[in-house]
This record gives C-alpha cells, structure tokens and sequence, in this order.
C-alpha cells in the first residue's frame, strides 16, 4: 500500500485494568470499579482526540494492559471509532488486542472483530493448572481452551498465545508438555518469557522468604533449548528472543519498537517514540483521569548517542540482527567507526556473527544479551 506521503506509525493503548494481581506482575495494571473504568475510557477517548494525526499512516495498533478484556466490549469499539476518527489506517494495519482467557465470551469477540481487531494475544503462560494457580492467574487450562474455541470460531486468524518458562516447580518435562500442547492447536505466533522476579511483587517476598522453589541453572538452560529446538521443529522461526512466529507472523507493531520506528502511545503511563524525542503519560491514575488524559507528559531528548546505543540493544534483540547501511542512514556515521571494536571482539567470543551487511547475535549471544547489551553504552 502506498503512503502518499504520510509516515507510518504504530499505535499503542495501553488499559490499566486486571480482574486480580498476578504474583509476578509489576506492570502498570489494578483492580477498578465500573465508574473509574468508564471514567478512564473518557479520558482515553480525549487525550487521542486531542492528537493531531494527519501526518500519519497507522500500520499498527496494539491495544495491551493490563486486560483490555476485562473492560466492556464497546469500550474497544469506541477506541478504535476515535483513532479511526483522528488517523489514516491503513487497510491492511495489524490491529492486536490482549485478552485473558475467561474474561472473554462469543459476544465480546464478535464486537472486537467487528471494531477491527485481527489479531488476538492470548495470555496461557502454561498449560498446567498449579503453575497457573502459583502466578495467581485467574484462569485453568480448561477455560484457555474454551476461549481458544470461541477465538477461532468467530473467525480470528492470527493468534498468540503467551507462555512463561522458569516457573516454580517447573520442569523439563512439564515445559515440553505446554510446548506439545500449544503447538498442536496451532497458533500463528507464540511468545515466551521467562519468568522475572520483580521487586515488590508477592514473588520478590516469596524469594526472599525461600518459598518460591524456581527451577535451578541447568533446568533453565535445558528448558529454554527445548523450547528452541521444538518451536523449531514445529515451524515456528524464532525472530526475536522471547518471540517465535510461522511464517509471515511475526508481530509487525512489536518490530516497530525493535526497529525504534515511530510509535504513539495513548492512556495511563503510555510510551511515544517520535523522531529522537520520547515521551510518556503519567503513572498516576487519578492524575491521569483528573486531567483527561491531558496530564504532563514525561519528555526525554534523545542524542545522537542515546540514539546510537537504543539502535544496538533494540536491533540486536532481533534474531536477523541490525543493518549497517541503516545505521549509516540514521546517524550519518559508518558503525564501524562506532562500535567496530565490540563488534569484532563479540564476533571472536562466537556470540555475534557478520555477514553481508548485517551484524546479528549467535544463539549463544542471544542466551547472554543482557550482558552483551550493555557493552552498546557510551
Ligand atoms: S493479567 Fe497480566 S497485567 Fe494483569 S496482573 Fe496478570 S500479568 Fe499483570
């Protein structure tokens, strides 16, 4: 599709609502009563409606929390008439919404595809019922396959479903089990973190107290070669470190991020990237809603070297890695007047490899990228 002129652009609407807190959870979600969800949608719909977005061709939208299924259906409906309303979407856009299984029926599903949703991101995070219940996750492994059902038949086609590994408790074994199990119903892309301790989540304590029993090193190691080896197996291409796709799902909104594209973020503590200016909404709820979605924003100015370094660690999150002619092309610079030092030193350790004119990390690098990563910093 043709842009005419107009930048492409990916959405993010962030809804900061869960039906309970998940014992490992510390992203920006609680528990709301009706008014302050209606209130919140009100500010949502004001703060996109203050946007100028003429400039723009949406390619992408991603609708996440929190559970943006635990807030009625219309609300969706109304997000989406508003950015329809204030943006070009283009016709083929990837339009994403998360759901939790259990917080959706036939009804809600039918109303999300009809507002637009194409692509649904299912949070199972395992197949086995006490794991589940251990992350004090609303749902079994029963309900997930009800709602999987019901997502299929109203005719959705491209599906995630997320997973996590190094759970208490879990083994080799129950990993492969959840893999099997997911794989046979065959979605189109499957995500797979593993589990981080945050602090001040219930599990930070649990730790801390010795009650929370996670897998040791060996176990993780095992666990995450399996998944690997499996999805592969499967035919799911591994392009991102936690992300595996079949081919030609890969998640297009997520790849802006990786690729520091521009994106727009609307609602409670919602991240924007324009050009090299970053800026993000408040955190604070009540803030959030007193000032209709209209509260100061959080605005950082990137250098050229702040630049440079997001270039490294987002590109190199990506299993095909960076481009140096992109490089080249954002900074006016050749990368290996950079960073040619690392990367060559890298390339000898066996964790990066270089060919033609990408640069990308071995499975080996992927497996340490964090610390890889931080040799990117000036
Ligand atoms: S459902 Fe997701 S966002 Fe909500 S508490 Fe659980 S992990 Fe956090």
């Amino acid at each position: 599709m043709k842009n005419n002129g107009l930048k492409p652009l990916a959405v993010y609407v962030h809804i900061p609502f869960c039906e309970q807190k998940c014992r490992y959870c510390d992203f920006l979600s609680a528990k709301a009563s009706d008014e302050v969800k209606l209130q919140y949608l009100l500010s949502l719909m004001h703060e996109i409606n203050q946007t100028d977005g003429s400039k723009y061709i949406v390619k992408s939208i991603f609708i996440g929390g929190g559970t943006p299924s635990c807030v009625p259906a219309y609300f969706i409906t109304k997000i989406m008439e508003t950015l329809e309303k204030r943006f070009m979407i283009a016709v083929d856009a990837e339009i994403s919404m998360e759901m939790n299984p259990g917080t959706v029926c036939k009804t809600s599903l039918i109303e999300y595809k009809k507002a637009g949703i194409n692509r649904v991101s299912l949070g199972l995070q395992s197949t086995f019922d006490d794991e589940l219940g251990k992350l004090g996750r609303i749902h079994d492994y029963k309900i997930f396959l009800n709602t999987y059902g019901i997502v299929r038949s109203v005719g959705f086609k491209n599906v995630n479903i997320d997973l996590m590994s190094s759970l208490p408790g879990q083994t080799v074994d129950r990993m492969q089990t959840s893999l099997e199990r997911v794989t046979a119903l065959e979605p189109e892309h499957i995500s797979v973190y593993s589990l981080i301790v945050e602090d001040g989540t219930p599990f930070a304590r649990m730790a801390e107290e010795g009650r929370l029993n996670l897998p040791d090193e060996d176990t993780e190691i095992e666990i995450d070669k399996l998944t690997r080896s499996f999805l592969a197996e499967k035919g799911y291409r591994r392009y991102e470190i936690s992300n595996y796709a079949l081919e030609d799902y890969e998640c297009r909104h997520n790849l802006v991020y990786w690729n520091r594209g521009d994106y727009l973020g609307f609602g409670l503590g919602a991240a924007s990237l324009i050009g090299s200016t970053r800026f993000s909404n408040t955190r604070d709820l009540k803030k959030y809603i007193g000032a209709r979605g209209m509260s100061e924003m959080n605005i950082q100015r990137l250098t050229d070297k702040d630049a440079m370094e997001e270039f490294m660690f987002l590109g190199l999150r990506k299993v095909d890695g960076i481009s140096e002619n992109d490089f080249e092309k954002c900074f006016g610079k050749n990368i290996m007047d950079v960073y040619g030092d690392i990367l060559n030193k890298q390339v000898k350790e066996g964790m990066m490899h270089h060919e033609g004119d990408r640069w990308a990390l071995t499975e080996k690098g992927l497996d340490v990228s964090n610390v890889l990563m931080a040799e990117y910093l000036f």
